[in-house]
């Protein structure tokens, strides 16, 4: 297994759209079990290939309280939605920003297992909104796209903040 990059903002290739995962090989497992690793050890409770840079239909996802249930959600669609719930989200491509987003209170949706199989499953919850953050990514959106403009102002400048420091570090590190 090995730990992959994760991409983050402003990163342009976070804006790409994801095509369906047609061959259910070696190479795909594989993705999968890296995948698994960097999500658990940047401690995130989801992760679409898209993150990684990897443009196709796949994320991944454990939203248990022991972080031992790793589940996988390939060329996943939602199919029924209702109701509304507000949850503070966070993402491991958007380092230090919490926000409020509105979404599906509860979603059935159909998808495939690693092995290609076909499933369906009714979420609501966490998993109902960490699943629709985490397919929002394979369509190129990130959570901040729901913000109001003033918000996503406030948003760009505490990266740019946050970079600098993180720049300085560096440069202090290297002398
Ligand atoms: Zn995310």
């Amino acid at each position: 297994m090995a730990k992959l990059e994760i991409l983050e903002i402003p990163d342009p290739r976070l804006r790409t759209v994801a095509k369906p995962v047609e061959a259910f090989d070696d190479e795909l497992q594989r993705l999968i079990e890296d995948m698994t690793e960097t999500m658990y050890s940047a401690d995130g409770i989801g992760l679409a290939a898209t993150q990684v840079n990897v443009h196709k239909r796949l994320l991944i996802l454990d939203v248990s309280e022991a972080q031992d249930t790793p589940r996988v959600y390939i060329n996943p669609e939602i199919l029924e939605s209702e109701g509304t719930e507000t949850c503070e989200e966070g993402c491991l491509s958007v380092p230090g920003i919490y926000a409020e987003v509105s979404r599906a209170e509860r979603i059935r949706i159909s998808a495939q297992n690693a092995d290609g199989g076909f499933f369906e499953e009714d979420l609501d919850g966490m998993h109902a909104v960490c699943l629709q953050h985490e397919m929002d990514h394979l369509q190129g959106k990130l959570f901040v796209d729901y913000l109001s403009p003033l918000k996503q102002r406030m948003v760009t400048k505490k990266l740019e903040k946050q970079r600098k420091v993180a720049v300085q570090k560096t440069s202090k590190a290297l002398l």
